[in-house]
């Protein structure tokens, strides 16, 4: 018996003693290939010193925007707010197209609102949709520091209802860019009335989309995971959109209307 037991114990010796540490190790020493896919935050995330790279080596942030990005780190839900670098492409890619008009659902504090006003042209326009007054308090007056308040066109109620208002409006086909970003269950209708609003050659930025990894395994009872999972699925095969998804912040699609 003695022998039997020590048979059945070298194995698990070796799997549990050898080869979980050496995982361990691959995960620490190449995060980005062996690290475990928990989020794109914990693959280059606050505590991987890529992180702090990526930013002293490309953000160039307007310093009301990082006025802006630090109060917002003191709100309770300062989590929701888009990181600066996924902000920083989003306006590279409103001044690439030339955008004039643009949607934003979902505000929060308005960083990116701020973001993408900023790079528009005076005549340009953000709709921004939100439910939630109180955190956009918080981002308003900077819209006013930084000279672009009238750039933004703020509609406080669904976003659901604004985009319905915007098509029925006659503004379907006017819009240039349009970024995804508020309740998840809801992101199938967002694509597909924002779709209708952009022009040919606009971009559809859908945040959130890896969901801290939660679209691994999207639990039956998890609505937003679903939701998100659903339309991660039907973007793959969606013949009027050209799509990457990058692993940036949580995860974000691009898709580019054909
Ligand atoms: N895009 C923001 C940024 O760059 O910091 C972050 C947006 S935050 C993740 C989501 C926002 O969606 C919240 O401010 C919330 O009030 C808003 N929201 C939730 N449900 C909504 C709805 N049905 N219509 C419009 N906005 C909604
Ligand atoms: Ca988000």
């Amino acid at each position: 018996t003695s022998n039997s037991l020590i048979q059945l114990s070298v194995p698990t010796f070796f799997i549990k003693g050898l080869i979980i540490p050496f995982f361990f190790f691959l995960g620490k020493r190449y995060p980005l290939v062996f690290g475990t896919p928990k989020s794109s935050k914990s693959i280059i995330g606050k505590s991987n010193p890529l992180w702090q790279y990526i930013l002293d080596h490309s953000l160039r942030e307007h310093p009301i925007l990082k006025k802006l990005r630090l109060l917002t780190a003191d709100h309770p839900w300062s989590k929701m707010m888009v990181s600066c670098d996924q902000a920083q492409l989003m306006a590279n890619l409103v001044k690439l197209i030339k955008a004039k008009k643009v949607i934003e659902i979902g505000v929060f504090t308005g960083y990116n609102t701020l973001n993408m006003a900023l790079v528009l042209p005076d005549n340009g326009r953000v709709i921004a949709c939100d439910i939630n007054e109180d955190y956009i308090k918080i981002g308003k007056p900077l819209w006013k520091e930084a000279g672009v308040e009238h750039k933004i066109d703020l509609r406080i109620k669904p976003a659901i209802q604004t985009l319905d208002e915007l098509l029925a409006s006659g503004e379907a086909e006017t819009f240039d860019f349009a970024f995804i970003d508020a309740d998840k269950e809801s992101y199938n209708e967002y694509y597909e009335k924002c779709l209708r609003l952009i022009k040919r050659g606009g971009i559809i930025a859908i945040d959130n989309v890896l969901w801290s990894g939660r679209v691994l395994k999207p639990r039956k009872d998890d609505l937003a995971t679903q939701s998100i999972h659903h339309l991660n699925e039907k973007l793959h095969r969606d013949a009027r959109v050209n799509i990457s998804m990058l692993p940036m912040g949580d995860g974000v699609t691009l898709a580019f209307k054909l």
